[in-house]
C-alpha cells in the first residue's frame, strides 16, 4: 500500500491492513477477511462495550468467547494483576511456591461442587489454557490406573456426542464436532461417543427429562459393552456450549455420575465454558448435585483478563501417583504453570463475586433476559429458545421447523453477525444458533439493545 493511500484511510483501516499483512486469525477462514468476513479492531473496552478506534462501541454479547465474566477491563481485577506483577510475575512452580497458586488453590477447592457422601476435591493441578486441562485431566485418568496395574486394559475415554473440549490433539480427539474435528481424524485417538442428551433432540412430546434419561440408558449400553476398557468419561455438564448451546436436564448428570461409580470410570466434567456462574449456580455440577472426580475449570476462572486452567482432583486419585519412582508420578508440565499474574485475577474475579453477591445479581438478569428472549421465540424462522441461567440461545430453522435446517450456502448465521454487528453488537453465532452469553455487569438499557438488535439481525438474515 502507497503512503499516499495510507494517509486517506481512518485508523481502524489502517490497523485492518497491517493486521491482514501479518496475523493468522483463530478459527477463521482467512480468505473471508475482511469482505465476507468484518475485522472488527478493538483499541479499548469497559463493562460489556468494546470500544473502536473512532471511539465507536459495540456491545460484547459473547463475552469475548466466553472468558470475559464480571465486564471488560473491571478495574479491581486491572489492580490486582498491576500489584502482583510488581511483586512476582512469574515463578518455576516445580520446587517452588507462592501465595496466588496456594490461596487460590484453597479457594476453589473451598467452593468446588461437592456431594456429602462423598472425600471431596482435594487437590489443583494448574495449566494455562482450557485444551491444556483436558489434557491434564485424560492424562491422569489414564496414568492412575496404569499406576494401580490391575487393569491394563483402561485405555479409552467415553465422550458424549456433539461435545466439545479444545482443539489439541487429545482435547479434539474427546470432542464430537465434525467441523473441528473431520480433517484431524487419522491423528485422533479412538474415543467412544455416546448420545448426547441435549433436549434438541427430544422426540415429538418427549420431555427433556425423557431424553435424558434414554440418553443415559443408551450410555449404560456402552459402558456395559466396553467393561473394563474406559478410563475416564468427560463431559460438558448442562450446556454443549461449542456444540450450538445444547442444553440438557440434570437428571442426566446423576445418572452418569451413578454409573461411572458402578464401572468404577472416572468422572471429568469440563466446566471451562460453564463454570464460574453461567449456568446460574457457580457451577453446573451443583444443579444435579453431583461431585466430579475430575473438575476442568479456565475462561472466566480469571475473570477473562489472563489465561489459566485449574484441573482439581480427588486424595485418591492424587495418592495413586504417590510412590518411591519418578515414572508414578504425574510429570506433566507447562512453562507458565500457575502464573502469579493469572493466579492474583483469578482471586481477585472470586472477590468480586463475594463482594457483589454476583449469583444473586444474575438471577434478576437471567429472569431479564427470558423476558426479553420471548419476544424472539415469536418470530417465524426461529425454531427454539433455550436458557440455562446467563446463557440464552436461538435456533434458527427455516419456518421454526425444528426438523429443517437452512442450507449451509446461505449463510445465515454469518449474515445474523454482520446484521448485528452493523448495528453495534457483537454476536458469534455457532452455526445458525445465535445465542446471549453476555458479561454479568449487562444493564437493563444494553439488554434492550440486544434484543432489539438480536430481532433485527434474524430478520435480515432470513430475508
Ligand atoms: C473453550 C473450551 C475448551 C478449550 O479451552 P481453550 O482455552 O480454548 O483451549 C474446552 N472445553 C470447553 C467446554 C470449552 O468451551
Amino acid at each position: 500500500m502507497s503512503t499516499h493511500d495510507d494517509a486517506i484511510l481512518d485508523d481502524a483501516a489502517r490497523w485492518r491492513s497491517r493486521d491482514l499483512a501479518v496475523l493468522w486469525h483463530p478459527c477463521t477462514q482467512m480468505r473471508e477477511h475482511p469482505d465476507v468476513l468484518p475485522l472488527l479492531p478493538v483499541a479499548r473496552a469497559q463493562g460489556p462495550w468494546l470500544v473502536g478506534h473512532d471511539g465507536a462501541r459495540t456491545l460484547d454479547a459473547v463475552s469475548s468467547w466466553w472468558v470475559t465474566l464480571h465486564g471488560h477491563t473491571e478495574p479491581r481485577i486491572a489492580e490486582a494483576i498491576a500489584r502482583q506483577a510488581r511483586t512476582l510475575e512469574q515463578v518455576i512452580l516445580a520446587g517452588c511456591s507462592h501465595a496466588p497458586a496456594v490461596e487460590l488453590a484453597e479457594r476453589l477447592l473451598a467452593i468446588a461442587p461437592r456431594e456429602p457422601s462423598r472425600p471431596p476435591l482435594a487437590k489443583v493441578f494448574y495449566a494455562d489454557n482450557g485444551s491444556a486441562g483436558i489434557e491434564v485431566a485424560l492424562k491422569m485418568a489414564f496414568h492412575w490406573f496404569r499406576n494401580r496395574g490391575d487393569e491394563p486394559r483402561r485405555t479409552k475415554f467415553i465422550a458424549l456426542q456433539n461435545g466439545y473440549h479444545g482443539e489439541t490433539i487429545g482435547a479434539l480427539s474427546v470432542g464430537d464436532i465434525p467441523l473441528y474435528r473431520r480433517i484431524y481424524a487419522p491423528l485422533l485417538m479412538q474415543a467412544v461417543f455416546a448420545p448426547s442428551p441435549d433436549a434438541y433432540l427430544a422426540r415429538p412430546g418427549q420431555s427433556g427429562e425423557g431424553c435424558a434419561e434414554d440418553a443415559a440408558d443408551a450410555l449404560a449400553h456402552l459402558l456395559d459393552e466396553h467393561a473394563g476398557e474406559i478410563c475416564a468419561l468427560v463431559l460438558e455438564p448442562l450446556v454443549q456450549c461449542a456444540g450450538g448451546m445444547r442444553m440438557h436436564h440434570p437428571a442426566y448428570l446423576r445418572r452418569v455420575r451413578e454409573l461411572c461409580d458402578v464401572h468404577g470410570v472416572f468422572l471429568i466434567a469440563d466446566e471451562i465454558a460453564v463454570g464460574f456462574g453461567r449456568t446460574g449456580t457457580m457451577f453446573a455440577c451443583e444443579q444435579a448435585g453431583i461431585q466430579p472426580d475430575l473438575l476442568c475449570l479456565s475462561k472466566g476462572l480469571t475473570g477473562g483478563f489472563l489465561p489459566l486452567a485449574a484441573v482439581l482432583a480427588t486424595q485418591a486419585i492424587y495418592d495413586g501417583f504417590l510412590d518411591d519412582s519418578r515414572e508414578r508420578a504425574f510429570l506433566h508440565s507447562h512453562s507458565y504453570t500457575g502464573n502469579p499474574l493469572a493466579c492474583a485475577a483469578a482471586l481477585a474475579s472470586l472477590d468480586i463475586f463475594a463482594s457483589d453477591d454476583v449469583l444473586v445479581r444474575n438471577q434478576a438478569t437471567a429472569a431479564r433476559m427470558a423476558e426479553l428472549a420471548r419476544g424472539i421465540a415469536a418470530m417465524p424462522d426461529v425454531a427454539d429458545v433455550r436458557q440455562t441461567g446467563m446463557i440464552v440461545a436461538f435456533e434458527l430453522a427455516p419456518g421454526g421447523d425444528r426438523r429443517a435446517a437452512f442450507e449451509p450456502a446461505r449463510r445465515v448465521g454469518l449474515r445474523a453477525y454482520r446484521a448485528a454487528l452493523e448495528r453495534g453488537v457483537l454476536l458469534r453465532p455457532l452455526g445458525d444458533v445465535l445465542y446471549w452469553m453476555p458479561p454479568y455487569c449487562i444493564d437493563e438499557s444494553q439488554l434492550a439493545l440486544l434484543a432489539e438488535t438480536t430481532r433485527a439481525a434474524i430478520a435480515e438474515a432470513v430475508a
